[in-house]
């Protein structure tokens, strides 16, 4: 199937584009971008006059962030094409309501992908739980954002998210595996006096789940979720990649080696079955925590 690629910035190039390549369903037959481009991939700089001129492609893959992801989006179903979202899939929840109805409106695929969720250890992870009772759980977020979003300023900006950029990863793992969901209860955001979204949160949930989330930790890099129940401990590390039940790894084998390979061929087989995936349980926790949680202000921050 031929597929467009929009907004060739950092992800586009670190995973979309050998992903696409990689794989047996796609087919990368144009990039959308202002500045970046694909070698030997047409290109344009113009979304509508992409998808004038190349009525031939019927699956668009967003790659902006989420501010500006909405327009194309909802051009690209009107135009009637087939729709990939990178994570947070919207600025809102209520543009991404307004989204699902569209796709569905006009008979077409709309997916949310939340890469987090193909990490190897969260299928085996949510098995295990099943069933289980969670007595506690506790997610540990920490990491560089100078390292990770080097100048983007964007996630700076309202609608960016701040530490909830990677944060909505962590907690798209813990809706996809806890056995029962849970709900806000408060939550303390830091943010830079200089910035509009927070650089650190702690979130309390009920259910005795809570999370850490921090975009200073400078040197290793921390990505654990720990759970308990009374059959024993849960470690989900390395975002997910890594499994552990009462402290002995679990083996785990994708059946597809890495997070956006496995959302490619998510996506080959929701068009090919005329189905859609929008869960938005993640950014609805996200949401909670930016209207219930207290705003601290803290020192200014500058890449
Ligand atoms: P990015 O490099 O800053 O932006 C991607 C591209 O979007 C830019 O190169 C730019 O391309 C285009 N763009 C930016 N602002 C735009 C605007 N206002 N209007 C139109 N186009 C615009 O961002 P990214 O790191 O790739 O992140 C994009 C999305 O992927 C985010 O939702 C992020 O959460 C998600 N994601 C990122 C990472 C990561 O490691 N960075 C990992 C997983 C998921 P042109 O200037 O060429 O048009």
């Amino acid at each position: 199937m031929k597929l467009a690629l929009v907004g060739i910035g950092k992800i586009a190039r670190d995973q979309h584009v050998p992903s696409i390549a990689a794989s047996p369903d796609w087919d990368l037959a144009a990039t959308v971008s202002r500045q970046g481009t694909v070698d030997g991939v047409e290109a344009f700089s113009d979304f509508k006059t992409m998808l004038a001129a190349r009525p031939d492609i019927g699956v668009i893959s967003l790659c902006l962030p989420p501010v500006p992801r909405f327009d194309y989006a909802q051009a690209a179903l009107l135009a009637g094409r087939h729709v990939m979202l990178e994570k947070p899939p919207g600025a809102t929840l209520a543009e991404v309501h307004a989204l699902r109805d569209l796709a569905e409106a006009q008979g077409l695929t709309l997916y949310a992908t939340w890469h987090s969720r193909m990490a190897a250890g969260v299928a085996p992870a949510r098995d295990w739980l099943a069933g289980k009772t969670v007595t506690e759980a506790r997610i540990t977020w920490r990491e560089d954002v100078r390292k990770w979003h080097p100048g983007q300023d964007w996630v700076f900006e309202p609608g960016g998210m701040g530490v909830f950029d990677p944060g909505i990863n962590a907690l798209s793992i813990l809706t996809e595996i806890l056995p029962a969901p849970v709900h806000l209860l408060h939550a303390r955001l830091e943010t830079p006096e200089n910035r509009a979204t927070p650089i650190a949160a702690k979130l309390q949930f009920s259910g005795n789940v809570s999370a850490d989330f921090d975009w200073r930790q400078e040197g290793p890099q921390t990505w654990d979720i720990t759970i308990d129940t009374p059959e024993g401990r849960l470690d989900l590390t390395e975002g997910g990649s890594r499994l552990a039940i009462n402290g002995q790894t679990v083996e785990t084998r994708p059946a597809l080696s890495g997070e956006y390979p496995a959302l490619y061929a998510r996506m080959a087989d929701l068009v090919r079955t005329g189905t859609s995936d929008v869960d938005l349980a993640p950014m609805v926790h996200v949401a909670d925590a930016l209207t219930l949680g207290r705003h601290i202000s803290v020192a200014p921050f500058h890449f």
